[in-house]
């Protein structure tokens, strides 16, 4: 009897861990999942916990990832763990460079163990970022975009980006998919996003408060969670591994995100309901990240099924959904 194909995930009971849990799973593959000790489960991860196994365990224990590794021996890596916010990163630079850098070094090295003793391939695919290319000086950006972060989030990305490469070259199958924003009703309220739609359904449900935001005037690349989670498995499971931007090549601003969510909920004069707040600037930002992912369409078959607009009203309908289930009574 030939055996399942077995995946082992980090960063499990995160956005894109959830989808990516959801995905493995209809594929029916045998799926293991990191967990930080004391992890409170989100609905998606617990709810199908019986047909997973999680272990538990911290990214920067490489002697736990060591051991997790070879005694799971999985076909394929995931990892998609680490502090996945560019402010939080400003807050805690150095234990980003720990979890989001360094820790990725020793998930490599267990792969490349495993690899080496079981004889047969593991595919090892990181969540990269366009974080990684800083303020670039050429749009949109592809996988030969010069590596040059300006936070501490996208240098940890870049140093992990850069290990992936040096381990592919000593003959591990190790992708980077260099993931541009990408968001979904699961997105926590601490992202822009989030707090926008959040805003918007709450306005629409009662008429009041503003939605503070920080420089309306940066743009970004947005694209739909679940679509980025299959460019991940198909990077996998492509013959080669190698670096795929994954991206949608449309750009939009932050004002223009708000526009588009209060424009969901019938509101058409969005600047009466946004305001600014210098607290939400941070100290470097590029003002435009927009990605070119024709290696991915080309190489992986890899293309967005939801645009813009489709995103924005899902996180938005999710949101009004939620405050109706919040204010019904029992
Ligand atoms: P997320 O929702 O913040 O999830 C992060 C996950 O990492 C959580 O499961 C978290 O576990 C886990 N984690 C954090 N520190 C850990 C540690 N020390 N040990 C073990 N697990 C740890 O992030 P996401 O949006 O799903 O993003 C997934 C990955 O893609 C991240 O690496 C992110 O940097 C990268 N990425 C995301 C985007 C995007 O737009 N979403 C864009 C580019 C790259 P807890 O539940 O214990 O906190």
């Amino acid at each position: 009897m030939s055996r399942m194909t077995v995946a082992f995930v980090t960063g499990i009971t995160g956005q894109d861990g959830g989808y990516l849990l959801e995905r493995l799973l209809a594929d029916g593959l045998e799926v293991h999942g990191l967990v930080r000790p004391g992890d409170d489960l989100p609905a998606e991860v617990h709810n199908v916990s019986p047909q997973i196994e999680l272990h538990s365990g911290d990214l920067a224990d490489g002697e736990r990832l060591a051991a997790l590794v070879q005694e799971v021996a999985p076909d394929e890596i995931y990892n998609l763990a680490g502090i996945s916010s560019v402010a939080l990163s400003w807050r805690e630079p150095a234990l980003t460079g720990a979890v989001n850098g360094v820790a990725v070094t020793h998930l490599l090295e267990a792969a490349w163990q495993l690899q080496e003793c079981r004889g047969r391939r593991v595919s090892f695919v990181q969540a990269s970022s366009a974080e990684i290319f800083g303020q670039p000086a050429t749009s949109p950006q592809d996988e030969l975009t010069p590596v040059a972060p300006t936070t501490p989030y996208g240098a940890a990305k870049a140093y992990a980006h850069h290990v992936v490469r040096i381990y592919r070259a000593r003959g591990l199958a190790a992708s980077n998919c260099i993931l541009f924003n990408h968001e979904s009703p699961r997105r926590p309220p601490t992202f822009v996003t989030r707090k926008i739609t959040q805003a918007a359904a709450r306005i629409a449900r009662d008429g009041g408060g503003k939605i503070t935001l920080g420089n309306l005037e940066v743009r970004r690349d947005w694209g739909w969670a679940p679509d980025y989670v299959d460019a991940l498995v198909l990077a996998a499971r492509h013959v080669g591994s190698d670096d795929f931007v994954i991206a949608t090549g449309r750009v939009h601003s932050v004002a223009g995100f708000a526009a588009t969510a209060l424009a969901h909920v019938g509101i058409t004069e969005w600047e009466r309901w946004v305001e600014t707040d210098p607290q939400f600037f941070r100290p470097v930002d590029a003002i435009e990240l927009v990605g070119d992912a024709s290696k991915a369409r080309d190489e992986l078959g890899w293309t967005p099924t939801t645009d813009f607009q489709g995103m924005v009203n899902a996180m938005v309908d999710h949101d009004l959904a939620l405050l109706s289930a919040s204010t019904r009574p029992r």
